[in-house]
Parts: C-alpha cells; structure tokens; sequence
C-alpha cells in the first residue's frame, strides 16, 4: 500500500492561491470500488434512516452505538488492521504541564504536511479555568491516537485506511474515495475531509520522517519538551523514557476517552486531559479554526 504521507491537495494555504495558473488542480486518485465493498456513508444514512413523520426521522439501529453501525463487516477490515511484523509499536506521551500553548506543533505539522488554511491534523486545546484572579489556561495537545483497535479502519469502505509501521494509523490516497465514513466514527475528531481532492486527512506519525531516523516534525518543534514519540518496545526511546520517568515520579497518567475502547496509543500527564476533555471534538467532527476565536474566551456563565 502506498504509505505517502502527503495530503492530498498538497496545498499550501494562501501560496496555492497564488500559484494557482502555474499547478492543476489536485485532482484525488484513486481505484476504490465502492459499490463491492460496502455502502458509501450517504447510501447509508438513506437505508438507515426510517420515517416517523414527515418532519421526525431517526436511526434505524437502537441495539448499537450509531458509529458501530457504521462498521464494515470485519472481513473487509481486519488485513488492514494488522501492523507489519517490524518489531515496532510506535506511540505518545504528552506532559501537559509542560505545554504553554504556542501551537508551534500544529504550526510545524501544517509547514510538514501542506495543510490547507482552516484545516488541522493536530491541535492545542485549551481552556480557561478558575476565577478572577485565580485563573489559569489550560493547553491540552491533541491529534490522532494511533488506536490499536482503530475504528476509522472498520468503518472504511474502501479499504484506505490501514496500519503502517510501527501501528501508525495510515490513509493510502490511491485508495481513499473521500465517504467520510472515517470522520464520523473517530471518537477524538482527528481527521478532515480535504476541502480540494475530497480525501481524508489525518496525522500519519510523519512516517517519511521516522523512516529517515526523524522525529514527527511536532515532537521535534515543541520548546517545552511536552511531546514524546518514539517506539514503546524499546525502553531506551523518547516516549518510553519519558513514561518510565512519570512512572517513578509517581505521576498519574492517563488517556483520553479510554472508555471507547480503541486502545489509543497516547498517554498524558497533568490535569489539562480531565479539564479540556469535553472541548475536544467527538465522532463526525473535525478540529475548528474557531476554537481560537477570540469571541470564544469568555464562557457564558449560569447566572447570566
Ligand atoms: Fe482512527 Fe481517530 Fe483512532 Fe486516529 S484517533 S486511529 S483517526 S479512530
């Protein structure tokens, strides 16, 4: 499979506006059959849904969460679901005490991957909390958590999504029809619809990178040494090192939205992952260049 990392408009915010005489538009390759391997979402949501009324429609399926109905039958996933035998099993650790917010992550991750303006692969999330004058903004990192048991893979249709080395959660783009269905099912938002070629997008673990003995461009960006990527099999690499050390620091380490059961391969420290949870976005959403809107900062209060 093609593990390219690029995504797939290859567009650079405003350079390709300006450059738009001298390239073609990015147009989306790819061989998917969709019709054999499953519905596409669209098709979907019209034979799942049943009228009440003319103006009340709702789901069909009662018996299971609406993603897990989104599910191909397992045959058609579970090849994509095993990592190569590398030896690998590549993973984070974000010490969100150490984060301050500069979005010099996500600045990087959009420079490395010719993110397009209003799109993200990653995102700082934060929050302010307490009161005047005892407040405090929280920084909570966030992107794809490589999940073991990935649901973006069991709802593909047409078979792009798929482990890479090390357990990193890939998008072939020869293959990638553009359904969506991957965005509707992630639990942490962490993947968009390419606005020009239609495909998703979402962090590889900047494999071109670490095939070249390089860190992600993140965890090489980040001042505050708040993001550690590395190999967990081996205990000398950064992210097992830096887990070893919240270990016998005695700090608490946990993961987010672990109740969805997709064994995310990111752990992290410090109380912003508690606090910052429920701004982070949910199935069928995709990080928000709004979030940082200024008109966000206040939050509404009860008693108003
Ligand atoms: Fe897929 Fe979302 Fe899990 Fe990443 S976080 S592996 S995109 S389900």
């Amino acid at each position: 499979m093609d593990q390219s990392n690029k995504t797939p408009s290859g567009q650079s915010d405003d350079h390709s506006k300006l450059d738009d005489q001298k390239h073609s538009p990015p147009v989306a390759k790819n061989t998917c059959d969709a019709e054999q391997k499953g519905p596409s979402r669209r098709e979907f949501l019209q034979s799942a849904v049943v009228p009440l009324a003319a103006d009340h429609m709702v789901l069909a399926s009662t018996t299971e969460p609406e993603s897990e109905s989104l599910y191909q039958p397992k045959e058609i996933w579970e090849e994509r679901m095993e990592a190569p035998d590398d030896g690998k099993k590549f993973g984070w650790f974000i010490d969100t005490r150490r984060c301050f917010g500069c979005h010099g992550c996500e600045v990087s991750c959009k420079a490395e991957n010719d993110v397009p303006l209003g799109n993200y692969i990653r995102q700082t999330i934060y929050k302010d909390v307490g009161e005047y004058p005892q407040v405090a903004r929280m920084f909570l990192p966030m992107a794809c958590q490589h999940c073991e048991d990935a649901p973006c893979i069991k709802a593909c249709p047409c078979g792009a999504l798929h482990k890479g080395t090390g357990g990193s959660v890939l998008v072939d783009y020869d293959t990638c029809c553009g359904h969506g269905t991957c965005v509707d099912v992630c639990p942490y938002g962490a993947i968009y619809m390419d606005p020009v070629a239609n495909q998703a997008v979402k962090c590889h673990n900047c494999v071109h990178r670490i095939e070249e003995s390089m860190e992600p461009a993140c965890a090489n960006t980040c001042p505050a040494d708040a993001i550690y990527f590395g190999d967990l099999n081996d205990p000398t690499s950064k992210v097992s090192t830096a887990m070893k050390a919240a270990e016998i620091e005695g700090l608490d380490v946990s993961q987010l939205r672990a109740e969805k059961e997709t064994k995310p391969r990111m752990w992290f420290t410090g109380p912003a992952p508690q606090e910052v949870e429920e701004r982070v976005p949910r199935e069928g959403e995709s990080y928000n260049a709004e979030s940082y809107n200024i008109f966000n900062w206040k939050e509404p209060k009860d008693e108003e």
